[in-house]
């Protein structure tokens, strides 16, 4: 349990070393998967849905999220802070990049230190993110992904609830941004998690 425990906080650590703005143990337990958050993916319709094998109604959704949480009892979640202008433009799908990288590179260090089963999940559509100058997902028909070592599935298309995921690490969401002390301009965060065991 001790030698669990250390590995928790050396992913944590590891995470912000990394460029995570924080990042959070939580107990699986804790996570809310939740129907009509998924349902969101369909009404009002995403303009990704349907267009990757890591979005719904290619994901299994929320029931094959609760099914999964029952494999583990902790994970692991990130955010990562940036400009709320960046979120609002087109290059938003930058931001997802990161945070995609981030989560992998606590994926991969997990499955370093003995966790065979971690797993990451991030936000966006990882057509936007990686393949935007693709016409369409090579892996939805039949063939190899272009990024497997990055792509990841959205925590969207599961009902995860992201709010609650959030207030569970302490950290308060707000999808309108927040004014840093300093005055800088408003931030605004993404948010990431790795099933750990
Ligand atoms: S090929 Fe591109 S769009 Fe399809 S799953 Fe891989 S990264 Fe996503």
């Amino acid at each position: 349990m001790e030698d669990k425990l250390q590995k928790l906080a050396e992913l944590v650590r590891s995470l912000k070393r990394a460029g995570a703005s924080d990042a959070r143990v939580v107990d699986v337990s804790k996570i809310i998967v939740d129907e009509a958050l998924a349902a969101r993916c369909l009404e009002p319709k995403c303009p990704n849905y349907g267009l990757a094998l890591s979005c719904p109604p290619n994901v299994e959704g929320p029931e094959g999220m609760r099914e999964k949480l029952k494999r583990f009892e902790k994970a692991v979640t990130l955010k990562l802070d940036v400009p709320l202008k960046l979120l609002n433009s087109k290059e938003s799908y930058t931001a997802f990049k990161r945070l995609s990288e981030l989560a992998v590179g606590a994926e991969e260090l997990a499955k370093e230190l003995g966790f065979r089963e971690a797993e990451a999940y991030t936000g966006g559509s990882c057509k936007v993110i990686f393949c935007g100058e693709e016409e369409r997902c090579q892996a939805l028909s039949g063939g190899a992904c272009r990024q497997p070592r990055f792509a990841r599935r959205s925590m969207s298309g599961y009902g995860v609830d992201v709010t609650a995921l959030a207030a569970e690490a302490g950290w308060k969401l707000s999808w309108s941004g927040v004014q840093p002390e300093d005055g800088g301009e408003k931030l605004a965060s993404v948010y990431g998690l790795v099933l750990i065991y």
